[in-house]
């Protein structure tokens, strides 16, 4: 056994403070229980073995990666067990906790400016750059249909078992779209009647895309890991229902209620869904429990001035 094998089958709790009164209970999906504090964990085993059973990587190869952080981590687990080097390529706005820990974990890693997609300095630009120049092996989170493929053989089914497929929604951000598109492909296989929402903070296109088919007005935004200016590839917006706004404000006060009232030591992408959990749960629109996905831990946040008090960015 190796730590590699505790990824994935994390608990699913009820919200049972935060939640207490609505008309359907609120299940809570911890994902950052996953060894390397995130759901990533399962997507960078699902792309290295994927990618291995290619013959595409010999060991002491070197990985690349554009991440918020999170792949970043997964990737440096089953890089230090299968003897991989890494190179994570991140953008300026991510936490400086983050860049500590990928650091600490023998990554080399790249900052780059907070760029839209199209400039040739935007993170996911750069990696495929520098992957292309010195050969290095992009696993390439945004368009790998390995993302999707974990979360529908793995996240997915766990919800159908852990509800005995009772769910009336389910709810989550997107940064590549793996999480969603993966669970409602999941859900949807199994004819469930499950509603799947988006969880978009406000400033993200992606919530007037999934409502009209266009991208909205793009803005900034402080909460990591989620939101586009642009409908990332592996987003397939004909699996999603609705979408839900949520500001930066309510986000980040979500994520301290979690740690302070649910004992969830998550970050503020979880926040944000928990928001939009909360509003599809009391809206009555649904009889079954409403299932959100926490995406990653407090601990990549604990420097951003926003886990200590009442807003602010990292
Ligand atoms: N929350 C955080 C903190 C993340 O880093 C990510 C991934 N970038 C997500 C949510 C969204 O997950 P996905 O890429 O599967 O859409």
């Amino acid at each position: 056994m190796s730590i590699l094998d505790r990824v994935g089958r994390t608990p699913l709790v009820e919200l049972r403070n935060i939640a207490a009164g609505l008309k359907v209970p609120v299940l809570a999906k911890c994902e950052h229980l996953n060894p390397g504090g995130s759901v990533k964990d399962r997507i960078a085993v699902a792309i290295i073995q994927d990618a291995e059973q290619r013959g595409l990587l010999q060991r002491g190869a070197t990985l690349i990666e554009a991440t918020a952080g999170n792949t970043g981590t997964g990737l440096a687990l089953v890089a230090a067990i299968r003897g991989y080097k890494l190179v994570c390529v991140m953008p300026e706005k991510m936490s400086h906790d983050k860049r500590t820990a990928l650091t600490a974990l023998g990554a080399q890693v790249i900052i780059t400016p907070n760029r839209a997609p199209d400039h040739a300095e935007n993170f996911q630009n750069v990696a495929a750059r520098l992957a292309h120049e010195n050969g290095w092996f992009l696993t390439d989170q945004f368009r790998n249909p390995a993302n999707v493929l974990a979360h529908e053989t793995t996240t997915g089914p766990e919800i159908l078992e852990q509800t005995r497929g009772r769910v009336g929604a389910f709810v989550a951000g997107a940064g590549t779209g793996g999480t969603i598109t993966g669970v409602a492909r999941a859900l949807k296989g199994a004819s469930s009647a499950a509603q799947i929402v988006l969880a978009d903070p406000m400033g993200s296109a992606l919530a007037a895309w999934v409502h009209t088919g266009r991208p909205g007005a793009d803005g900034a935004y402080a909460v990591e890991g989620i939101g586009a200016s642009v409908p990332p590839q592996l987003l397939d917006r004909t699996l999603i229902d609705s979408a839900q706004s949520v500001s930066d404000e309510e986000s980040f006060a979500m994520c301290r209620r979690l740690l302070r009232e649910e004992g969830l030591l998550v970050g503020g992408s979880a926040g944000t869904a928990v928001v939009a959990a909360l509003r599809i749960a009391a809206s009555g629109l649904v009889s079954d429990p409403v299932v959100v996905l926490l995406p990653d831990s407090w601990d990549r946040y604990r420097s951003c001035a926003w886990m200590r008090a009442g807003g602010g960015p990292c």
